[in-house]
């Protein structure tokens, strides 16, 4: 008879919620984790009287009462709203794109109707656009596309983007309005919570036995010999021994600076040129409204993901091919009865964090219920 009801593999936000939900009902559960802390890619470190995004920038945002109460349990968020800049040349712009911005680059386009006729002239007319490139091109027009996403996206995406689905494109808000919140309006709830993530997951986990720098992969037969199922939420290609071929993923590197200046004056400024080699430019002090002369501040710098290097695949790529691969490996999981697999990595899927929390719900739902 196994010693848990449940393994969870993986301390991140679906892992840590699924083991929060079946102690609650008094399941037995074990959480193991190959990294040294909670909280997977949400963790946050204090720093002076704020938090240090250690994986990158996490803004909590969702348009879903129940998911902004269900959070809300286990932490108190500020009011932060994310407005993002872009520096150009050290030129900076308010991002997203809107009547502002567009200013910025027409200052003729100082209203709505002036702004649609230059982005008009400037359209490519391309009436069934194939990529991300020929989107962008027919949709705001050729000097917003260069200026704002050809560089960055090419440095986001490590491939041109005229090979990437113009689906991605379809996201790019361009307001004809002052409106330069980065979220869409849909999104009624944002912020950060006051004490960082980590002690969401300190929350989450409290009455569960937890065993961190664990990787499952290292004696596998042995995990699975200890709990009645497995959950699993780190990458499914990898839990099938990539039989179907390598799932691609991005990945990020950080540097971390300590500084005794205020660098930036806000957030998040992102660097679309490609003669800079980073993507974007942290200050975390800004996330907390926090007035400490002391800045730690964080360069990002995106990668192609490679398993043989200790890396972290962060951003699933779905391209068309990596999308079909994904269906083998989960109709493969779909299988095994003991075998449950959730989250980012599980689903390979860019999920937000409010969409984990929908997916771990979900889940928890069909588990546990009745149980
Ligand atoms: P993860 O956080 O990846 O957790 C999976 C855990 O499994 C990890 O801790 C990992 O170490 C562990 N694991 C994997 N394999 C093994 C193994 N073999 N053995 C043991 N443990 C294992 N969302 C937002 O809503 N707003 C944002 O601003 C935002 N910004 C983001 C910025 C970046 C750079 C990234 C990468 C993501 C961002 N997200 C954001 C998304 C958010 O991080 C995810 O929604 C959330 O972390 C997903 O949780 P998860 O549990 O699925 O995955």
């Amino acid at each position: 008879m196994p010693q848990y009801d449940y393994l969870v593999v993986g301390a991140g936000l679906f892992g840590s919620i699924f083991a929060y939900e079946a102690n609650k009902i008094g399941k037995k559960v074990l959480v193991i984790d190959k990294r040294n802390h909670i909280g997977g890619n949400c963790y946050t470190e204090p720093y002076e009287d704020y938090y240090i995004h250690k994986y990158g920038p996490h803004i909590f945002h969702t348009s879903l009462k129940y998911v902004w109460e269900y959070i809300n349990q286990f932490a108190t968020f500020n009011n932060f709203t994310l407005r993002n800049k872009a520096n150009i040349n050290n030129k900076i712009y308010s991002l997203p794109i809107n009547l502002n911005t567009i200013q910025q680059v027409w200052p003729e386009a100082y209203n709505p109707q002036n702004a649609i006729n230059k982005i008009n002239q400037d359209k490519l007319n391309i009436s069934d656009p194939q990529n991300f490139e020929e989107y962008c091109l027919s949709t705001m027009g050729k000097t917003l596309y260069e200026m704002f996403f050809y560089g960055y996206t090419k440095k986001q995406w490590g491939r041109e983007p005229k090979s990437l689905p113009a689906s991605i494109a379809k996201r790019i808000p361009i307001r004809l309005n002052y409106n330069d919140r980065y979220y869409s309006d849909a999104d009624i709830y944002e912020g950060i919570p006051v004490e960082g993530y980590t002690a969401i997951f300190e929350k989450l986990l409290k009455d569960i036995e937890v065993h961190l720098s664990c990787d499952y992969f290292k004696d596998k037969f042995y995990f699975d010999t200890l709990a009645e199922k497995i959950v699993y939420t780190g990458p499914i290609d990898r839990l099938f021994e990539y039989k179907h071929g390598d799932l691609e993923y991005r990945t990020l590197t950080h540097k971390h600076h300590e500084i005794n200046s205020d660098f930036q004056g806000t957030a998040l400024v992102t660097y679309p040129s490609l003669n800079i080699e980073w993507t974007r430019i942290i200050q975390h002090k800004y996330f907390a409204f926090s007035k400490s002369e002391k800045d730690y501040i964080t360069f990002e710098y995106s990668k192609e993901y490679n398993k043989n290097f200790a890396e972290e695949p962060f951003y699933p790529i779905n391209d068309f091919n990596n999308n079909e691969r994904y269906e083998k490996y989960r109709q493969e999981a779909d299988k095994e009865k003991n075998l449950i697999i959730g989250g980012r990595l599980g689903n390979y899927k860019y999920y937000d964090m409010d969409k984990t929390i929908v997916n771990a719900l979900d889940v928890c739902k069909k588990e546990l219920a009745g149980k």
